[in-house]
């Protein structure tokens, strides 16, 4: 671990450019606007504590001012052709990719992260544009003959109508993306509500689609400090039609309860707590980069990071050694400065929820291999952690940690590795580290988790289902699967042929 100097800590030179480039207002209309009643609020910079910049914070009249854009907008990108929005979207990618430098510091100064994971994001945040630019042309129905004779039926996707996404703040692109990318394709006009504390990547994200000509009204951007009542808002009014959401399973819950009201149809990616298990017949070097790359990926504030690190007693204490010489040497500072292989999390908030889970194993007896503390200065820093020995029933172990620590349990045997696994009521991700094909097949189909990495640390791809079961969620995002949750399907029935 290494301290942060002053001179890691100013900005980069292209910084204050960047950011006059950002639209700072509410995206109505295809242009920004001031919030009805001048509300703003600042985003904060996490390595510093220091406010960046400040934009409109939406109100409830807003939120009505919103929907009446995209209904006004809706008929028009429902009838425009699929091979057209198709089109605009593939732009879209392009210019993305094309402001890859722009997009990424955006997000480090935002919302913290290396610039490396961060050009991670734009390669993973555009992808979803270019492979739903792809699925908006085959967006398929089927005519087959009623098996009594009597008759055919026809069956047909149509845009399930005027959308909302609220997005969380730990991949700011590509949660936009992953949302609006299948929205504009199936022909839906869209409303997205960014987290308070990253506001900006979709606000740039609006103005580089506006420019790859998505029409006005198609999309809507409201940053807001007041999300309940402005999501309240959105959800009660009957124009909406689905609710996309990923963000806690506590928020998901309220947003479930308040889709009933109007029968919404919901897409859910909610929290998770995945188990990452080794094997005693793993190949132990793969496990620890595995390890690494599940547990400080996004400085393990990701929904898929590995919340609980099961080892097979055989091999635990050369794991946690090697995990842990891995984990010390890990840099820690500003996302924008070079040497930094950890930036600082997102907020004073999360970073103390991180500190009293750890302060919480440690009082009940668990022993801390490396960190285990804040990191002293204005930003939100939290030392990358190894702990064991961790009292079972430890909050650490129920809850997402959302930060840079490794939480090492032991286990026996295969079963009882499945069993700790899936205590859990949570279902998102899980991962194993096996080379015995027959354990491979057996413990993937027993692991209850929508998404399963074998013998891998990282398994998120644009073109794959993703999506968490019992608590994680509702409904799949990315894949051939993810445009189907913004199509209705309609049945049509027609007179046999004569
Ligand atoms: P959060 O639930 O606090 O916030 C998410 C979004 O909901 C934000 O835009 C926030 O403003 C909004 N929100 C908060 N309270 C609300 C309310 N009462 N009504 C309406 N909107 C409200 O989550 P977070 O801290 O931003 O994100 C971290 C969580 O997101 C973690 O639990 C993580 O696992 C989850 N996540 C899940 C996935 C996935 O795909 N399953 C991906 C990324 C993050």
């Amino acid at each position: 671990m290494t301290p942060t100097s002053d001179s890691d800590n100013r900005l980069p030179d292209t910084a204050d450019a960047l950011l006059a480039q950002v639209p700072t207002g509410l995206w109505i209309g295809g242009g920004p606007c001031a919030a009805s009643d001048g509300a703003v609020f600042d985003v904060l910079n996490p390595a510093t504590g220091i406010p960046l910049v400040s934009v409109a914070s939406a109100s409830v009249d807003d939120a009505v001012r919103a929907v009446d854009s995209a209904a006004a907008a809706a008929a028009e990108w429902e009838a425009t052709a699929p091979r057209t929005r198709g089109e605009i979207l593939r732009a879209a990618f392009e210019s993305i990719i094309a402001r890859r430098d722009d997009f990424a510091l955006l997000m480090t100064l935002e919302m913290g992260k290396t610039l490396a994971e961060s050009q991670g994001e734009v390669t993973y945040g555009a992808e979803f544009f270019r492979w739903f630019s792809e699925e908006a042309a085959r967006i398929n129905g089927r005519v087959t003959t009623a098996p009594a004779g009597n008759g055919q039926i026809v069956v047909t996707k149509e845009p399930v109508g005027i959308c909302l996404a609220v997005t969380p703040w730990n991949f700011p692109l590509a949660m936009a993306t992953r949302k609006i990318g299948p929205a504009l394709a199936a022909g839906c006009t869209m409303i997205v509500k960014p987290a308070e504390d990253t506001p900006l990547t979709t606000m740039l994200l609006a103005k580089v689609l506006s420019e790859a000509g998505v029409p006005p009204g198609v999309l809507t951007v409201l940053p807001t400090l007041r999300a309940p009542e402005v999501v309240a808002a959105l959800m009660a009014d009957e124009r909406l039609r689905k609710v996309s959401f990923t963000g806690s399973t506590q928020v998901g819950k309220i947003l479930l309860g308040q889709a009933a009201d109007n029968v919404l149809r919901t897409s859910m990616e909610l929290g998770g707590n995945a188990p990452f298990i080794v094997f005693d017949d793993a190949d132990l070097d793969a496990a620890v980069d595995g390890a690494i790359a599940a547990k400080l990926r996004n400085g393990g504030e990701a929904c898929t990071a590995a919340n609980r690190i099961l080892v097979q007693n055989g091999v635990r204490a050369e794991f946690t050694e090697r995990l842990t010489e891995r984990i010390a040497a890990t840099a820690v500072g500003p996302g924008w400065a070079e040497s930094s292989q950890l930036g600082p999390m997102i907020n004073a908030r999360q970073r103390d929820r991180i500190a009293a889970l750890v302060d919480d194993a440690v009082a009940q007896g668990a022993k801390v291999h490396t960190g285990g503390d804040r990191l002293p200065g204005g930003g939100f820093f939290y030392a990358p952690t190894v702990i064991d020995q961790i009292a079972p029933g430890s909050d650490i172990l129920v809850e997402e940690i959302f930060g840079p620590v490794a939480a090492v349990q032991g286990f026996d045997t295969e079963d009882d590795a499945i069993r700790i696994a899936n205590h859990t009521a949570y279902g998102l991700a899980a991962y194993f580290y096996s080379t015995d094909l027959a354990r491979v097949q057996r413990v993937s189909r027993r692991l209850q988790a929508g998404l399963v990495g074998v013998n891998r640390g990282v398994i998120s791809d644009p073109a794959a289902p993703f999506g968490g079961i019992k608590q994680s969620g509702l409904g799949s995002e990315g894949g051939s699967e993810g445009i189907g949750e913004y199509l209705n399907t309609k049945y049509i029935a027609l007179p046999p042929t004569q």
